[in-house]
């Protein structure tokens, strides 16, 4: 009988369970989501949580079911708004937050936040993230009339007679933005994080 050598390239990888691709894609180390004991704290806490598809807790059960799809299809991530609360509470210290950073980032590499109620928000984000980047601050004048001219025009025009007028007449919005002093030194920070998230990257192999 032959035996034919088994080349070591041929040797498949197990596929990553979607539990794992989420722990290993997750930067800054194992962010404990194996831990999680469905004990709901983070769901009651959470500002959002009345928005949101599902729950931060009954996401983490869908991970562990492999729910690849609903889970990345979901609003829940979107409606995360960073307060941290969730991980402060956390009696297992489950890296809430960051997991819903992971989950971002994958529903957009993968194009699932288009299926999501939340659609808009990854545009939200970049309008955001425009604005800061030319003026050092929020101009949010400019970010509320091209996010709603670009997907609910007749919003802009309710928003501005409404809500607009109002801030504007109590000086609580600018008409034009300004720009911090020494934005070169923020350019250099946000660099700085750049290259720090792409070295994470890098380490992960290219995961999210
Ligand atoms: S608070 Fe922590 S342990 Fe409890 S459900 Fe949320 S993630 Fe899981
Ligand atoms: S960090 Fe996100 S998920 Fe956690 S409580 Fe705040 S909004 Fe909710």
């Amino acid at each position: 009988m032959t035996i034919t050598a088994f080349p070591t390239e041929a040797v498949a990888r197990a596929p990553r369970t979607f539990m794992q691709e989420v722990i290993e894609d997750t930067p800054g180390g194992n962010p404990r989501l194996e831990m999680c004991i469905q004990c709901g704290t983070c769901g009651g806490s959470c500002p959002s949580g009345p928005d949101m598809d599902y729950s931060p807790r009954r996401i983490f059960a869908m991970i562990e079911a492999g729910m690849r799809e609903e889970v990345l299809r979901a609003n829940t991530f979107w409606y995360c708004v960073s307060c941290y609360l969730c991980m402060v509470r956390c009696p297992q210290e489950v890296r809430i937050t960051d997991i819903m950073y992971t989950l971002k980032r994958k529903a957009i590499r993968e194009g699932y936040y288009r299926d999501s109620s939340a659609s808009d928000a990854p545009d939200f984000s970049e309008t955001f993230v425009d604005a800061v980047m030319k003026y050092g601050r929020s101009f949010e004048l400019g970010l509320a009339t091209r996010y709603h001219l670009r997907h609910h025009p007749l919003d802009a025009i309710k928003l501005a007679a409404g809500m607009g007028l109002n801030m504007l007449r109590r000086g609580r919005m600018d008409l034009t933005p300004r720009r911090i002093n020494n934005l070169d030194q923020l350019h250099a920070i946000m660099d700085k994080a750049k290259e720090i998230s792409q070295a994470e990257r890098a380490q992960i192999g290219g995961g999210a």
